[in-house]
């Protein structure tokens, strides 16, 4: 009972100590094996779209407006090229949850596959900078040597250039970030006009750009491990259906080395470790699904290739669930997949029909306080009211107000009322009533706000009468 109890703390042994941190508890710097293999490729070209895309969109513009804008700053946001104001929170709030229960089901179904596919961090670090490092400080034992080796020339030149390098594509990040904030017109403003006249927006690009370096240049792994909320939620969102990045050890177990012409009465694995090697976060998988894991499949890619070396079958390391590699049970709609996907399909209906009633344009109507009633010619009786109106339209709309419900006149004070594009727009307007349809003290009115033809809202007001005379 010992001898097993102590064979089980000592396979759980990796679970009392982080891949990235030492025994005295300083970072262990991760060299990465550079992966290869078709998983690899397949994330190269989608990486090169998402980059292109990422940085395209920016420039795209809808009627001379951007297609994206996320302006937390004056609370503006445009997706698709309709604007939505912070009137629309509540359709912007149940856009976040909708999308908050997709990555939920997303990740009780797949895993956290997003990261290593999808996520920003890890495709610049692991196709944008970790490709320049090869490039310029050569494969993994070469940037170990040169790391530990003195500061010769070689060294200060191959550091000085990666840094830079590094930091003019941090500047460049940080542009595009803050394009996606205050949008691209207002970039270009900031780089060409002098400093002077920009310094928040000169001082915030400088700011990302050092963000940005330090999180590709050092903090990198990190990031994921123990920064980012999503892979924090790993432990709560998988169960043993979750088809993840896994480890056959079933088939894999017990592992030993491969010796040529050698009948194999052991596990698969060869223990070449060269799936240890490639992970960008620096784990072993075969100690099972790790919170550390990315998803980034680079172990897959290795596995296959050693084993295509040694003729056995590829797909020891493979995404598949634990009830998959254990019970051998094929992928199937569990209750909690059928529960996440009801509650989406809902919220999604929810989202749809927010935004098919939602207005262009919304209207305030309050009466100016301080005052009752005025009385007007021809046994006629007025009160003033002051109009907000937010047009969320990217073109001007003039409007007509008329009461609904009454035979009122209304009587705009000074020019037409007209609704700004993206604006807000003020005006001041008469409602003049007959004595005789004034039967109470306050006088529930309707007032229908036209563009052209087209009734955009109804708002309510009160009228304030004399009681009689
Ligand atoms: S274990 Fe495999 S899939 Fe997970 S992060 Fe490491 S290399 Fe990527
Ligand atoms: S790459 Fe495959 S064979 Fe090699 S150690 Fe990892 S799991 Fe075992």
């Amino acid at each position: 009972m010992s001898i097993e109890n102590n064979q089980n703390e000592e396979a759980e042994s990796f679970r009392d100590h982080l891949a990235t941190v030492d025994e005295t508890g300083k970072r262990k710097w991760i060299y990465v094996q550079e992966p290869k293999g078709k998983l690899y490729n397949y994330r190269t070209i989608l990486s090169v779209f998402y980059l292109i895309v990422l940085f395209a969109l920016p420039f795209l513009k809808v009627n001379g407006h951007p297609l994206f804008l996320f302006n937390v700053l004056e609370r503006k946001f445009i997706l698709f090229g309709v604007t939505f104001w912070p009137q629309d929170f509540f359709i912007f709030g149940v856009g976040m949850i909708t999308f908050l229960v997709f990555i939920v089901l997303f990740t009780v179904i797949f895993g956290r596959v997003f990261c290593g596919w999808a996520c920003p961090q890890t495709i610049f670090m692991e196709m944008v900078f970790r490709r320049i490092e090869y490039w310029i400080e050569g494969n993994n034992n070469q940037q170990r040597v040169l790391n530990n080796g003195p500061w010769t020339n070689k060294k200060i030149f191959k550091k000085t250039l990666k840094h830079t390098i590094f930091f003019a594509i941090s500047f460049l990040i940080a542009n595009i970030f803050l394009s996606y904030i205050i949008g691209i017109d207002e970039l270009i403003k900031i780089i060409s006009e002098p400093v002077n006249l920009h310094m928040t927006g000169f001082i915030a690009i400088l700011a990302f750009s050092f963000v940005f370096y330090g999180v590709f240049a050092y903090m990198r792994e990190q990031v994921c491990i123990a920064i980012c909320p999503y892979g924090r939620l790993q432990g709560v969102l998988l169960d043993k259906d979750s088809v993840v990045v896994a480890y056959d050890r079933v088939r894999g177990e017990d592992r030993g080395k491969f010796r040529k012409n050698e009948t194999r009465t052991i596990g698969d694995c060869i223990d070449c470790y060269q799936c240890v090697k490639v992970c960008p976060t620096g784990i072993d998988i075969r100690n099972g699904t790790q919170l550390e894991c990315v998803n980034c499949t680079a172990c897959i890619d290795a596995c296959d290739h050693m084993m295509d070396n040694v003729g056995l079958p590829r797909g020891l390391i493979r995404f598949a669930s634990e009830n998959n590699i254990t019970k051998k049970e094929k992928f199937s709609i569990t209750p909690r997949i059928k529960a996440y996907s009801a509650v989406l399909v809902l919220l999604i209906g929810a989202m749809v029909f927010m935004l098919v009633t939602r207005k262009d344009l919304n209207a305030t109507v309050t009466r100016v306080g301080g005052m009752l009633y005025q009385k007007q010619d021809n046994n006629r009786v007025s009160n003033l009211y002051n109009i907000k109106l937010l047009n969320k339209t990217q073109h001007n709309l003039p409007i007509v107000l008329k009461v609904e419900n009454a035979n009122a006149e209304v009587r705009v004070v000074g020019k037409e009322l007209l609704a700004i594009s993206e604006n807000t727009a003020n005006g001041t307007f008469f409602i003049i009533l007959p004595k005789k349809e004034i039967n109470a003290r306050k006088t529930e009115l309707q007032i229908g706000v036209y563009s052209g033809e087209k009734k955009i809202e109804t708002v309510k007001t009160s009228f304030m009468g004399p009681l009689s005379e």
